[in-house]
Protein backbone atom coordinates (compact mmCIF):
# COMPACT_ATOMS: atom_id res chain seq x y z
CA UNK A 1 0.00 0.00 0.00
CA UNK A 2 1.80 3.41 -1.03
CA UNK A 3 -0.12 6.71 0.29
CA UNK A 4 1.00 9.71 -0.42
CA UNK A 5 0.95 11.76 3.09
CA UNK A 6 -0.70 15.02 2.52
CA UNK A 7 2.87 17.50 3.80
CA UNK A 8 4.25 15.67 0.77
CA UNK A 9 5.73 18.38 -1.53
CA UNK A 10 7.14 17.45 -4.97
CA UNK A 11 10.70 17.28 -4.61
CA UNK A 12 12.96 20.44 -5.38
CA UNK A 13 15.70 20.70 -7.93
CA UNK A 14 18.80 19.63 -5.99
CA UNK A 15 20.63 22.39 -4.93
CA UNK A 16 17.96 24.90 -3.62
CA UNK A 17 18.51 23.92 -0.24
CA UNK A 18 22.15 24.80 -0.19
CA UNK A 19 23.09 26.37 3.19
CA UNK A 20 24.89 28.77 1.10
CA UNK A 21 21.96 30.00 -0.73
CA UNK A 22 19.60 29.87 2.09
CA UNK A 23 21.88 31.56 4.76
CA UNK A 24 21.84 34.79 2.55
CA UNK A 25 19.02 35.70 3.26
CA UNK A 26 17.53 37.80 5.94
CA UNK A 27 14.48 35.46 7.00
CA UNK A 28 16.77 32.15 7.32
CA UNK A 29 19.57 34.43 9.43
CA UNK A 30 16.25 35.63 11.71
CA UNK A 31 14.39 31.78 11.81
CA UNK A 32 18.09 30.96 12.46
CA UNK A 33 18.85 32.93 15.23
CA UNK A 34 15.19 32.37 16.99
CA UNK A 35 15.27 28.44 16.96
CA UNK A 36 17.07 26.50 18.68
CA UNK A 37 19.80 24.40 16.27
CA UNK A 38 19.65 21.16 18.49
CA UNK A 39 17.23 19.86 20.86
CA UNK A 40 20.33 18.39 22.82
CA UNK A 41 22.05 21.70 22.38
CA UNK A 42 24.82 20.46 19.86
CA UNK A 43 25.11 22.93 16.42
CA UNK A 44 24.67 20.61 13.53
CA UNK A 45 27.49 20.81 11.48
CA UNK A 46 28.15 21.16 8.20
CA UNK A 47 29.94 18.48 7.26
CA UNK A 48 27.57 16.49 8.41
CA UNK A 49 27.38 13.62 11.78
CA UNK A 50 30.20 10.86 12.02
CA UNK A 51 28.75 7.64 9.81
CA UNK A 52 31.01 5.04 11.09
CA UNK A 53 31.26 2.88 7.47
CA UNK A 54 30.87 -0.85 7.32
CA UNK A 55 34.88 -2.31 7.25
CA UNK A 56 34.57 -0.18 10.89
CA UNK A 57 32.13 -2.20 12.67
CA UNK A 58 32.98 -5.30 11.32
CA UNK A 59 30.39 -5.70 8.18
CA UNK A 60 30.61 -8.83 6.46
CA UNK A 61 31.11 -8.55 2.37
CA UNK A 62 27.63 -8.49 1.17
CA UNK A 63 26.82 -11.82 -1.11
CA UNK A 64 26.55 -10.46 -4.37
CA UNK A 65 27.44 -6.45 -5.49
CA UNK A 66 25.35 -4.00 -4.49
CA UNK A 67 23.48 -2.44 -6.82
CA UNK A 68 24.22 1.58 -7.10
CA UNK A 69 21.71 3.43 -8.55
CA UNK A 70 22.11 6.61 -10.99
CA UNK A 71 18.90 8.74 -9.26
CA UNK A 72 18.71 10.86 -6.30
CA UNK A 73 16.79 8.96 -3.61
CA UNK A 74 12.83 11.35 -3.73
CA UNK A 75 12.58 11.01 0.85
CA UNK A 76 13.40 9.26 3.69
CA UNK A 77 12.26 6.28 5.44
CA UNK A 78 12.57 6.07 9.33
CA UNK A 79 12.65 3.15 10.97
CA UNK A 80 12.50 1.03 14.68
CA UNK A 81 14.81 -1.94 14.62
CA UNK A 82 11.73 -3.00 16.97
CA UNK A 83 14.72 -5.16 19.24
CA UNK A 84 15.08 -3.62 22.96
CA UNK A 85 15.20 -0.58 24.44
CA UNK A 86 18.84 -1.01 25.74
CA UNK A 87 20.55 1.45 28.54
CA UNK A 88 23.91 -0.01 26.87
CA UNK A 89 24.91 3.40 24.94
CA UNK A 90 28.55 2.06 24.21
CA UNK A 91 30.06 1.88 20.43
CA UNK A 92 31.00 -1.55 21.04
CA UNK A 93 26.73 -2.41 21.86
CA UNK A 94 26.04 -0.25 18.61
CA UNK A 95 28.71 -1.89 16.34
CA UNK A 96 27.03 -5.49 18.23
CA UNK A 97 24.07 -4.15 16.51
CA UNK A 98 24.77 -3.62 13.49
CA UNK A 99 26.49 -6.95 12.75
CA UNK A 100 23.43 -8.70 14.45
CA UNK A 101 21.27 -6.80 11.84
CA UNK A 102 23.17 -7.70 9.14
CA UNK A 103 23.33 -11.53 10.49
CA UNK A 104 19.22 -11.57 10.26
CA UNK A 105 18.71 -9.49 6.97
CA UNK A 106 21.67 -11.74 5.14
CA UNK A 107 20.59 -15.08 6.86
CA UNK A 108 17.56 -15.16 7.44
CA UNK A 109 15.89 -12.90 5.24
CA UNK A 110 18.42 -14.04 2.09
CA UNK A 111 19.13 -10.26 1.35
CA UNK A 112 22.44 -9.78 -0.27
CA UNK A 113 23.76 -7.55 2.33
CA UNK A 114 21.93 -4.99 5.32
CA UNK A 115 18.43 -3.74 4.14
CA UNK A 116 18.99 -0.14 4.99
CA UNK A 117 21.33 2.39 4.28
CA UNK A 118 22.22 3.84 7.72
CA UNK A 119 21.56 2.81 11.54
CA UNK A 120 21.49 4.94 14.55
CA UNK A 121 22.28 3.57 17.68
CA UNK A 122 20.77 4.50 21.07
CA UNK A 123 23.77 5.54 22.25
CA UNK A 124 23.68 7.74 19.24
CA UNK A 125 26.35 6.44 16.69
CA UNK A 126 25.53 6.37 13.29
CA UNK A 127 27.00 3.68 11.01
CA UNK A 128 26.87 2.73 7.61
CA UNK A 129 24.00 0.16 6.42
CA UNK A 130 23.87 -1.56 3.33
CA UNK A 131 27.90 -0.85 1.58
CA UNK A 132 28.48 1.63 -0.33
CA UNK A 133 25.63 3.90 1.33
CA UNK A 134 28.29 6.44 2.56
CA UNK A 135 29.80 6.53 0.02
CA UNK A 136 27.13 6.92 -3.06
CA UNK A 137 25.91 9.48 -0.23
CA UNK A 138 28.67 11.97 -0.68
CA UNK A 139 28.27 11.98 -4.42
CA UNK A 140 25.06 13.54 -3.93
CA UNK A 141 23.29 12.01 -6.98
CA UNK A 142 23.76 8.32 -6.41
CA UNK A 143 21.74 5.83 -4.37
CA UNK A 144 22.83 2.30 -3.43
CA UNK A 145 19.50 -0.18 -3.91
CA UNK A 146 17.85 -1.11 -0.53
CA UNK A 147 15.47 -3.51 1.23
CA UNK A 148 13.96 -1.86 3.90
CA UNK A 149 10.68 -0.65 2.36
CA UNK A 150 8.58 -2.28 -0.15
CA UNK A 151 8.08 -0.11 -3.23
CA UNK A 152 10.83 2.40 -1.62
CA UNK A 153 13.65 0.80 -2.44
CA UNK A 154 15.29 2.69 -5.25
CA UNK A 155 13.55 5.42 -4.33
CA UNK A 156 14.00 6.43 -0.31
CA UNK A 157 17.01 6.37 2.04
CA UNK A 158 16.22 3.88 4.76
CA UNK A 159 17.01 4.55 8.48
CA UNK A 160 16.80 2.57 11.09
CA UNK A 161 16.60 3.28 14.72
CA UNK A 162 17.91 1.13 17.11
CA UNK A 163 14.96 0.27 19.70
CA UNK A 164 11.17 -0.01 19.82
CA UNK A 165 9.30 3.37 19.91
CA UNK A 166 5.30 1.90 20.30
CA UNK A 167 5.19 3.08 23.71
CA UNK A 168 8.63 5.01 24.68
CA UNK A 169 10.34 7.91 22.59
CA UNK A 170 13.79 7.50 21.54
CA UNK A 171 16.39 9.00 23.79
CA UNK A 172 17.23 12.63 23.35
CA UNK A 173 20.96 12.00 22.00
CA UNK A 174 19.48 9.15 19.35
CA UNK A 175 16.99 11.25 18.43
CA UNK A 176 19.37 14.17 17.96
CA UNK A 177 21.98 11.88 15.56
CA UNK A 178 18.36 11.06 13.59
CA UNK A 179 17.89 14.89 12.75
CA UNK A 180 21.53 15.15 12.08
CA UNK A 181 21.77 12.61 9.88
CA UNK A 182 18.66 13.34 8.07
CA UNK A 183 19.67 16.77 7.66
CA UNK A 184 22.81 15.52 5.74
CA UNK A 185 21.04 13.32 3.50
CA UNK A 186 18.31 16.34 3.19
CA UNK A 187 21.68 18.60 2.13
CA UNK A 188 23.48 15.86 0.04
CA UNK A 189 21.00 14.87 -2.10
CA UNK A 190 19.17 18.33 -2.27
CA UNK A 191 15.30 16.97 -0.34
CA UNK A 192 13.12 19.13 1.26
CA UNK A 193 12.96 18.51 5.31
CA UNK A 194 9.15 17.18 4.33
CA UNK A 195 10.34 14.74 2.44
CA UNK A 196 10.63 12.44 5.73
CA UNK A 197 8.34 9.86 6.07
CA UNK A 198 7.53 6.56 8.34
CA UNK A 199 7.96 3.25 7.25
CA UNK A 200 3.71 2.89 7.73
CA UNK A 201 3.34 5.31 5.28
CA UNK A 202 4.28 2.75 2.56
CA UNK A 203 3.38 -0.32 4.25
CA UNK A 204 0.90 -2.76 6.26
CA UNK A 205 3.83 -2.16 9.19
CA UNK A 206 3.47 -0.25 12.71
CA UNK A 207 7.20 0.85 11.98
CA UNK A 208 8.69 3.17 13.61
CA UNK A 209 6.14 2.87 16.10
CA UNK A 210 3.46 5.03 17.48
CA UNK A 211 5.53 7.40 19.21
CA UNK A 212 8.22 7.73 16.79
CA UNK A 213 5.97 8.17 14.30
CA UNK A 214 4.29 10.71 16.20
CA UNK A 215 7.78 12.56 16.11
CA UNK A 216 8.22 12.79 12.68
CA UNK A 217 6.64 16.28 12.33
CA UNK A 218 9.05 17.59 15.08
CA UNK A 219 11.50 15.55 13.12
CA UNK A 220 10.71 17.93 9.94
CA UNK A 221 10.92 20.90 11.52
CA UNK A 222 14.25 19.82 13.20
CA UNK A 223 15.87 19.11 10.09
CA UNK A 224 14.69 22.10 8.35
CA UNK A 225 16.21 24.10 11.38
CA UNK A 226 19.17 22.62 10.92
CA UNK A 227 19.20 23.34 6.90
CA UNK A 228 18.11 27.23 7.77
CA UNK A 229 14.98 26.43 5.76
CA UNK A 230 11.77 27.16 6.90
CA UNK A 231 9.93 23.87 6.42
CA UNK A 232 6.96 24.67 3.77
CA UNK A 233 3.41 24.28 4.68
CA UNK A 234 1.54 21.38 3.95
CA UNK A 235 -0.93 22.24 0.50
CA UNK A 236 -4.54 22.18 1.76
CA UNK A 237 -6.31 19.05 1.31
CA UNK A 238 -10.00 19.10 2.17
CA UNK A 239 -11.19 16.01 1.18
CA UNK A 240 -8.50 14.47 3.46
CA UNK A 241 -9.17 16.26 6.36
CA UNK A 242 -12.87 15.87 6.39
CA UNK A 243 -12.23 11.87 5.93
CA UNK A 244 -9.50 11.84 8.89
CA UNK A 245 -11.85 14.11 11.08
CA UNK A 246 -14.48 11.74 10.19
CA UNK A 247 -12.63 8.45 10.60
CA UNK A 248 -10.47 9.77 12.94
CA UNK A 249 -8.02 7.45 11.76
CA UNK A 250 -4.28 7.64 11.03
CA UNK A 251 -3.43 8.18 6.93
CA UNK A 252 -1.75 5.25 7.13
CA UNK A 253 -4.98 3.18 7.57
CA UNK A 254 -7.03 5.26 5.23
CA UNK A 255 -6.43 2.84 2.20
CA UNK A 256 -7.83 -0.38 3.76
CA UNK A 257 -11.47 1.21 2.84
CA UNK A 258 -10.99 4.28 0.46
CA UNK A 259 -11.02 3.43 -2.96
CA UNK A 260 -7.57 3.88 -4.44
CA UNK A 261 -6.22 6.67 -6.01
CA UNK A 262 -8.72 8.70 -4.27
CA UNK A 263 -6.00 10.24 -1.99
CA UNK A 264 -2.66 10.97 -3.80
ZN1 LIG B 1 10.40 -0.37 9.22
Amino acid sequence: MTLRAPHQQPAPAAGRYTRRSVLTGAFALATAAALPVAAAGRAYSAAGPDIIACATWGARAASEPVVVLANRPERIVVHHTATANVTDYTKQRAFALARAIQTYHMDAQGWIDTGQHFTVSRGAFVMEGRHSSLAELRTGTRQVRAAHCVGQNTVSIGIENEGTYTSETPPAAQYAALADLCAHICDQYGLPASEIYGHRDFNATSCPGDRLYALLPTLRKDVATRLGTPLSEPEEDPVWDLVRQATGRPAATLGEYLPAGLLR
